[in-house]
């Protein structure tokens, strides 16, 4: 029927959380003035959660999981979208509190959509989604505390990871020194090919340090992975360094001293990309679509459809996952 659409349904029993594809009605969309029809969502960290039923991140089931996707206007009841228009949604708790992409349609605010870039395809769109958007907004905290190529290298942790990849490719692009992070040195060349300098073992980064003070090493961090990595880096961090806190694939309780704030005058950043003000991401998204080299960005792509999406869920938990995943919802 016209009305029917597939998606990855969750369900919630005694048994715990499952995934199947179903078929839905466009009734059963949320509220919502912009009805898309997607074309493509991607898989992040935070869905390989909500697919597990870790942390408590979705309350109502049935549930459509997928926290941003890429698609054409349906139907719109809002004066700044017409049927036809290229749309991304990332954030607003869209794929948690409400239906997400996971779904070959979804019906959203108007106020959470941002137009497609004319120079990205949808596709490219999603293979930035939302890590894309977090790697970016944590280099706009960078330079907007005036943290330049010439201040020194730059880390990024969780190297092999979306954050962490997009992160890489763009601060090269900039003209940063960059240091990678990793736990899967065999990767380590490829983590060259986009832009690492240096490749520095995940291990030498995951303890706690004794001193409150190490040598100065890098003028500023794009962290995805919290915890000890994160209490490991602040000590080393140049004066007026800059530290963009933007995952926990690592642990999310760190502990540190004040020091490196009071003598180095170091700044923590958190980058929080589901609910940045929508001026601030069109803005990030302007830089993506002109500063990401497409051929970068392919590199580090991988297409799925709405069936691998079980199996994958437990895969980015583990840290088994490389770079984007892409979801091709209607293959
Ligand atoms: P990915 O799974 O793609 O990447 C995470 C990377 O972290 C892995 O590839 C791995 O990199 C590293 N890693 C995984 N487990 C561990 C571990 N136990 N200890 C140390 N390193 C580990 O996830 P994303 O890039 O999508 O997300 C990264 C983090 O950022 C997540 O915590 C996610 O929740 C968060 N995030 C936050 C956002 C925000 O708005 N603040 C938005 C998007 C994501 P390697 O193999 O190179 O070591």
């Amino acid at each position: 029927m016209a009305n029917d659409f597939r998606a990855l349904l969750l369900e919630k029993s005694e048994d715990g959380v499952s995934a199947s594809i179903k078929q839905l009605q466009d009734e059963q969309l949320p509220e919502g003035d912009v009805t898309i029809s997607i074309s493509y969502s991607t898989l992040n960290y935070k869905d390989g959660m909500i697919l597990k039923g870790i942390g408590g991140l979705v309350r109502n089931y049935p549930h459509i999981p997928g926290i941003d996707f890429v698609g054409r206007v349906e139907r719109s009841e809002a004066s700044e979208y017409s049927v036809g228009d290229k749309v991304i949604l990332t954030g607003w708790r869209v794929g948690e509190a409400r239906w997400g992409g996971f779904s070959e349609k979804a019906r959203v605010q108007s106020g959470w959509l941002v137009s497609l870039p004319k120079e990205l395809t949808e596709k490219r769109a999603m293979a930035i989604g939302t890590a894309g958007l977090t790697a970016m907004l944590a280099i706009l905290e960078f330079q907007s505390n005036g943290l330049r190529p010439e201040n020194g290298p730059v880390l990024v942790t969780g190297a092999n990871g979306g954050v962490g990849s997009v992160a890489i490719s763009l601060l090269a692009g900039y003209g940063y020194e960059v240091h990678a992070s990793t736990g899967r040195l065999d990767f380590s060349d490829d983590l060259k090919s986009i832009g690492a300098s240096e490749i520095i073992a995940r291990e030498e980064l995951n303890a706690v340090p004794e001193r409150p003070l190490l040598s100065e090493r890098w003028a500023g961090v794009v962290d995805t992975v919290g915890g000890d990595t994160l209490a490991a880096v602040l000590p080393q961090i140049k004066s007026r360094g800059v530290v963009a806190a933007c995952g926990n694939a690592g642990g999310i309780k760190f502990s540190s001293t004040v020091i490196p704030f009071l003598l180095r005058g170091i700044k923590l950043s958190g980058i929080d990309s589901a609910m940045c003000p929508i001026g601030k991401r069109k803005k990030a998204w302007e830089r993506l679509s002109e500063d990401l080299s497409a051929a970068a960005l392919d590199g580090l792509t991988t297409t799925i459809s709405l069936e691998d999406l079980p199996e994958l869920a437990g895969k980015i938990l583990k840290g088994m996952i490389k770079g984007r995943t892409i979801v091709d919802v209607n293959a």
